[in-house]
């Protein structure tokens, strides 16, 4: 039996006029993402995409597995490709969902006819493959309203096509679709999550790692890899720079009230990552920022970080529980990598007591103290930069 699988966009689907040119982004996706798992022919029709496989031996589970974290996908299903027969039909039904409609109890069959030069129609198919499948699957009686199983039968133009229920996809827009933006990531639960949110909106995503050795570890810097690899599932190929930030923080650290160190910190990370980001062509920057978490995430806190840079910084934790955070974290698989105890540089020099409500004139009366641009331009110039594929 021959399968493939079968995708429904998703709010793809409302574009008008750049339709095509969002679908041609999701099919190069998709090819990529299965690239190396043998040959596959993908192509779209009226308002599907098909993946079909072109050889034997091709691992479907692993595809689909792949296909439902591509973003722009609402939905997908795995099919049997059939003639458009009512003889093939009721014998591949029966082989293809054996086992399926075997453990059931309940069931109904659905019809989807777009070819209408078919000899039955709709409720002549659900009806006769209905009395069928009851004949061959003594166990089974019919449930209209809510079966265990709902067998689905699409009559289309190529060939026919059977499956027991579609699989919800990643939703979201095609990356690269919505333009590039540098995100700043840590090792922590966050930053990861934001990460992925702003790559379900179309978002390139690339990243930035601040490291401060010898108060961080190579171990450190490893997490922050695996967090990126976890999160290319989602995202694709990813950039990661790892930029070297221990002067840097041992010049705030000397020079700089220490009430302030934090948040003189983070301004100089956001002006970092922007030169890096401009390198990139990247039209924004992306942080795992929560408004109210900890001490550098206040309001004020954050108003004076966000002046630290041009570009627009996108925050798409900012309303946010850790719980809900929690939650993404664990169902694109960082969470347990995030909460490895490595250091980050961010607990490096802490301040007991950080001012949490920080103005703006007294923080940049504190950075005139020192002069910081060469010490930026030399961050800039030092970052390390890492090519990240799925794993
Ligand atoms: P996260 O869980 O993402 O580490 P957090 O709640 O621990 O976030 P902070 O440590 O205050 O919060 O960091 C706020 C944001 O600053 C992070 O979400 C991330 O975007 C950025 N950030 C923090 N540390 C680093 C780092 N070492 N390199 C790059 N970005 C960082
Ligand atoms: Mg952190």
């Amino acid at each position: 039996m021959k399968e493939l699988i079968l995708i429904k966009n998703g709010e793809i689907a409302l574009k008008g006029l750049n339709r095509t040119t969002f679908e041609d982004v999701l099919l190069k996706n998709i090819r990529r993402k299965l690239a190396d798992l043998g040959k596959f022919r993908c192509y779209k029709a009226q308002s599907t995409m098909y993946i079909e496989p072109q050889e034997d031996g091709i691992d479907l589970d692993e595809a689909v597995d792949r296909v439902r974290k591509v973003f722009g996908i609402a939905a997908l299903t795995r099919a049997c490709i059939v003639e458009k027969d009512f003889e093939d039909i009721k014998a591949k039904t029966v082989e293809y969902l054996k086992e399926t409609l075997s453990e059931a109890s309940t069931f109904k069959v659905e019809a989807k006819r777009s070819d209408k030069t078919f000899p039955m129609n709709t409720p002549q198919i659900c009806t006769e493959l209905g009395g069928y499948l009851l004949e061959q699957f003594p166990g089974l009686t019919v449930d209209v309203h809510n079966p265990q199983v709902t067998v689905m039968v699409e009559i289309r133009d190529f060939a026919a096509y059977i499956h027991a229920g579609q699989i919800e996809g990643a939703g979201g827009m095609p990356v690269s679709t919505s333009g590039r933006a540098m995100l700043l990531v840590s090792g922590g639960i966050d930053s990861p999550v934001a990460g992925y949110m702003m790559a379900k909106r179309g978002m390139e995503v690339l990243a930035v790692h601040f490291v401060s050795p010898p108060y961080t570890s190579e171990r450190a810097k490893l997490k922050v890899i695996t967090l990126c690899e976890k999160m290319s599932a989602y995202c694709g190929r990813m950039q990661l720079f790892i930029v070297p930030f221990t002067k840097m923080q041992e010049a705030i650290r000397d020079n700089c009230p220490e009430e302030l160190f934090t948040v003189i910190m983070r301004r100089m990370m956001m002006k970092i990552a922007e030169k890096l980001a401009q390198r990139s062509d990247c039209a924004a920057l992306i942080t795992g920022e929560s408004l109210a978490q900890v001490a550098s995430q206040t309001v004020q806190a954050i108003a004076c970080t966000d002046v630290a840079c041009q570009m627009p910084v996108l925050r798409p934790l900012i309303g946010m529980d850790k719980e809900e955070i929690i939650r993404i974290a664990r169902k694109i698989d960082t969470f347990e990598t995030s909460i490895l105890p490595y250091e980050d540089c961010c607990t490096v020099f802490t301040p007991k007591h950080p001012r949490t409500r920080p103005k703006l004139a007294m923080v940049e009366e504190a950075e005139a103290a020192f002069d910081f641009a060469p010490m930026l331009e030399e961050a800039v110039e030092g970052a390390e930069r890492l090519r990240i594929d799925p794993q």
